[in-house]
């Protein structure tokens, strides 16, 4: 049998259920339930590479070294490498629920978290017009401060504070990418690009140099599974599937889209909400064009059924 390799994408209530369900102990359980369905991915023969998000595990851990700051003058965290820290954090729940649940199903197979840098252009447009708030908020006086002492680009958030924004820039390169790829061919299961992955740009004499901004999950995960061409682009999400007219009265689910028809919805503007659908659609539109096979959206639990044909968003060339 030749080996299918999938690469799985997932998403905030793969960690975070809502906002009650916060804490390490609620996302390690929540990190429980979607590994049991990828377990269910390999069991059916699939070698898996998973990415996930960070988005609020980075705050959390931002917060924390500010507040530690304040209070007792400890030093901050820069931000990427608070995507290091939660790489490692997230990728730790990951691999050791999925670890115990493969050793339930007396499946023989590794598990590991590979800290993984993304680089980014440093041309990239999205440099001139930082656009994701992070970290805490802060008076005018403070933002002030840190933009002249740190180089923050801060912008008024809507009467309600001071924030940073960072760029949102596009992935170019998965730097761990022979270290992935070596895995995979060895059977295992990788947990790689968390949260986009650790955003670095290569400087011209070649050193590699983390920067402050955040890179798009979906789209890392997207630019993976095209470098390994992988057979299958799962996206895990909250939904178990896509709709056009979302949140609309003349809402209808969809079953299956073709690639063109991914295009042109995508471009009407109206399907899918900026910043959560529309980039899970476009990262699937990447993987297509460039010669993938087939990609599925659909809800962790629905992942097994959805592998069957019976539920999901199938988008296909
Ligand atoms: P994730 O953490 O998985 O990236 P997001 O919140 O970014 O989750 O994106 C998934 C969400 O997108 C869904 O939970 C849903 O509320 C929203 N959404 C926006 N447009 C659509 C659409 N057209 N069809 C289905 N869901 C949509
Ligand atoms: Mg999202």
């Amino acid at each position: 049998m030749t080996k299918k390799v999938a690469v799985v994408a997932i998403g905030g209530n793969s960690l975070i259920k809502d906002p009650k369900h916060q804490t390490v102990e609620d996302q390690y359980q929540a990190a429980k339930e979607t590994t049991y369905h990828i377990a269910d991915l390999i069991e059916a023969g699939w070698d898996v590479a998973i990415g996930h998000g960070n988005g609020p595990q980075v705050g959390f851990t931002l917060r924390r070294s500010e507040i530690a700051a304040k209070v007792e003058g400890l030093h901050e965290v820069p931000l990427e490498v608070c995507g290091a820290d939660t790489q490692g954090a997230i990728g730790y729940a990951l691999q050791q629920n999925l670890q115990n649940e493969l050793r339930r199903r007396g499946i023989k197979k590794s598990v590991a978290t590979v800290v993984t840098q993304v680089a980014v252009d440093p041309n990239d447009k999205a440099f001139q017009e930082p656009s994701k708030p992070i970290g805490s908020f802060m008076d005018e006086a403070e933002a002030k401060r840190r933009q002249q002492e740190m180089g923050w680009i801060v912008q008024e958030d809507a009467g309600r504070g001071w924030r940073r924004v960072v760029a949102s820039p596009l992935p170019q390169e998965v730097v761990e990418l022979e270290v992935v790829q070596t895995l995979l061919n060895a059977g295992m299961v990788v947990i790689t690009v968390g949260g986009g992955g650790i955003p670095v740009i290569r400087k011209p004499d070649g050193d590699l140099q983390g920067i402050a901004a955040v890179i798009d999950k979906d789209y890392a995960s997207s630019l993976l599974a095209r470098l390994i061409k992988a057979d299958l682009f799962l996206i895990s999400t909250a939904v178990e599937k896509v709709a056009l007219n979302y949140g609309k009265p003349n809402q209808k689910w969809l079953d299956r889209l073709t690639l063109a028809e991914a295009k042109q919805y995508l471009a009407e503007g109206t399907h899918f909400a900026k910043g959560s659908m529309a980039p899970k659609i476009q990262a699937i539109i990447w993987y297509l064009e460039a010669g993938g096979k087939q990609a599925i959206i659909t809800n962790p639990e629905n992942i097994g059924r959805a592998l069957k044909g019976e539920t999901g968003t199938w988008i296909v060339p």
